[in-house]
């Protein structure tokens, strides 16, 4: 019997996030040399208005970041529950995936 060797089954969905995200992180994301709790909510309670702060910021380092696109495409897949990614929070994320799942998009681009 043959079988397709799969060396992340069922981590995370299988292994496609998981190349994604090595994808991600062979483009030097920004991120990685920037404060990461800017990225991802506190522990503690934050008002709006900090969160709100906190997201524009992190949402600046996205802007220039190299791995953007694989970043977006990673956080699309994995539907992160908090967080900024690839300069959207995740319910932005979500949104845009419930948003691309009604769109007939093509397979393929020639
Ligand atoms: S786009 Fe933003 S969250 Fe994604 S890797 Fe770059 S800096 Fe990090």
């Amino acid at each position: 019997m043959t079988t397709t060797a799969d060396p992340f089954p069922a981590l995370f969905g299988g292994s496609q996030p998981l190349r994604l995200l090595a994808d991600l992180l062979k483009q030097d994301p920004a991120c990685q040399l920037e404060d990461a709790d800017l990225f991802t909510s506190p522990e503690e309670d934050e008002t709006d208005q900090v969160r709100q702060g906190r997201e524009a910021l992190a949402k600046a380092i996205c802007e220039r970041c190299p791995a953007r696109a694989a970043c977006l495409n990673y956080a699309l897949t994995i539907r992160p529950r908090d967080g900024v990614w690839a300069g959207y929070t995740a319910d932005e994320i979500n949104a845009l995936t419930r948003i691309f799942a009604r769109i007939d998009l093509p397979k393929e681009v020639a």
